[in-house]
């Protein structure tokens, strides 16, 4: 999906105004590279044309404000590391920030439900934990040590996002948020195998300690 958006946006740029050429040329994508069946190209044409005028659209600010307001009379907190969020003005590492959980730049909406509190450290983050699932994958690898017993707790921040995202931000057993259960932790499903992208598992601090 990933991709398909991301040619996409290469083939609109490329095309700039010529409006006919850009759909030629996704048409030709989409039907010699990706093998679509032709009845269905028009559709993924309409689709990801939406995806890409998504990206364009701003939240209104009275939105973000009405978002930031009701998390902080629910005491929410960050909805990726479970951290507390700073509400006032300022621009620490925890200030709160009002983010796409579905990013923008894939098509993500800005309509109320996929916009969630997050603060200003995850946020900055993700902007590439979409591509983190196989960018990341390859560098967790190489910085992997089978016998570092410190590797899970030291963590590039990038590094936590994209694991955290393989479960959607929450515990692979119990499903909780760490806004619920805390900042999830990882440990390897098979420990005479490295700490790499596949091995790692995601789990809450009660289930994190369960599995010992
Ligand atoms: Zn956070
Ligand atoms: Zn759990």
């Amino acid at each position: 999906m990933r991709r398909l958006i991301v040619t996409a946006d290469y083939f609109q740029r490329k095309c700039k105004k010529r409006d006919e050429k850009f759909i030629a040329d996704l048409r030709a994508f989409l039907k010699d590279d990706m093998h679509f069946p032709e009845k269905h190209i028009g559709r993924i044409i309409v689709l990801l044309r939406e995806c890409l005028n998504k990206r364009n659209a701003q939240v209104a600010e009275s939105t973000k404000h009405e978002i930031r307001k009701r998390a902080r009379n629910n005491n929410k907190a960050c909805y990726m590391c479970g951290g507390e969020l700073e509400f006032d003005i300022g621009d620490s590492y925890n200030s709160v920030q009002v983010e796409h959980k579905w990013p923008k730049a894939m098509g993500g909406s800005s309509d109320n439900f996929n916009l969630e509190v997050a603060c200003q450290k995850c946020n900055c983050k993700k902007s590439d934990y979409i591509d983190a699932s196989d960018f990341h994958y390859e560098k967790i690898c190489l910085v992997s040590d089978k016998k570092d017993e410190h590797f899970s707790t030291e963590m590039k921040r990038e590094y936590e996002l994209a694991l955290w995202a393989k479960t959607e931000f929450k515990c692979s057993v119990c499903r909780k948020s760490p806004a619920d259960a805390g900042k999830l932790k990882f440990a390897r499903k098979n420990s005479n195998d490295s700490w790499h992208f596949l091995n790692i598992e995601i789990y809450c601090e009660k289930h994190h300690e369960i599995r010992g």
